[in-house]
């Protein structure tokens, strides 16, 4: 079945920023694993459910026969697609700046697309919060049935906390989650507002975990390049408000190269 074909895929991170309550030496080592080694961790992940109502609305029918202008495939985009889907909420002005951001930073196309309501499958009562895990399989799931965009990836913004495994925490709180590569990404401003400056510095975290997600989305994996947003988020916000919300040079090496 496809769900299970795609959690092949690895796991791109578990954003986080969650104070641990204790010195979070297995959390920080998970993360900084991430890059290549998450494989063992997702068997966990098969037994989710599947999507039941989560679907975007019909696409829109295909041009009819032979009426469509000759110049009409010079138009389609051969830059990768990300489209956005609201899952709940999320702040317009904040969407505005994901979109905004990701169009600046990465070599993508991004498209508006519909809100979702929050899933009921992916609810986890003991600490109120969304798995991630769970959403990013919606997601891949919904943009590998989009026959009008194949490869689309899905990035879903929701406003309430989000959290998946993470090491020996059954569940950690974080900023985003992507399979990398793969076809679904999910943030969540809910950490990101604490303690920030202003609205600006919320609009900047979350457009710099959208470009991290959605970076390995396409296939990037952690770098240590100074102020690249690809840079492990190792368990605080340091990095996020470090980042310059510019590819590093081989972070864009890479992507450039379809490596
Ligand atoms: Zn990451
Ligand atoms: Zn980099």
């Amino acid at each position: 079945m496809g769900l299970v074909a795609a959690l092949l895929g690895s796991l791109g991170c578990g954003r986080g920023g969650e104070t641990p309550s204790r010195p979070a030496e297995g959390g920080v080592a998970a993360e900084l694993g991430v890059a290549s080694g998450v494989a063992a961790g997702e068997a966990s992940m098969g037994a989710e459910e599947g999507p039941a109502a989560a679907q975007p609305p019909a696409a829109t029918p295909p041009a009819e026969d032979g009426a469509a202008p000759a110049d009409e495939a010079a138009e389609t985009p051969d830059k990768p697609l990300v489209v956005t889907i609201v899952i709940g909420s999320f702040a317009e002005d904040l969407r505005d700046a994901v979109e905004a951001g990701l169009r600046e930073s990465l070599p993508i196309e991004v498209r508006r697309g519909p809100t979702w309501d929050l899933p009921k499958s992916a609810y986890y009562p003991p600490r109120r919060r969304y798995r991630a895990d769970t959403l990013i399989d919606l997601l891949s799931e919904a943009a590998r049935e989009d026959r009008e965009h194949p490869e689309v990836r899905y990035l879903g913004l929701t406003s309430v906390d989000i959290s998946t495994t993470k090491g020996r925490h059954k569940d950690w709180g974080i900023f985003g989650l992507a399979f990398s590569p793969g076809q679904g990404a999910v943030i969540s401003s809910h950490r990101l507002k604490k303690k920030a400056k202003g609205r600006e510095h919320v609009a900047f975290r979350v457009t710099n975990t959208a470009i991290h997600e959605i970076g390995h989305s396409l296939g990037l994996a952690h770098c240590a390049e100074p102020r690249c947003p690809m840079q492990d988020a190792e368990g605080s916000i340091a990095n996020t408000d470090s980042s310059d919300q510019v590819l590093g040079p081989e972070c864009a090496a890479l992507l450039a190269g379809g490596g």
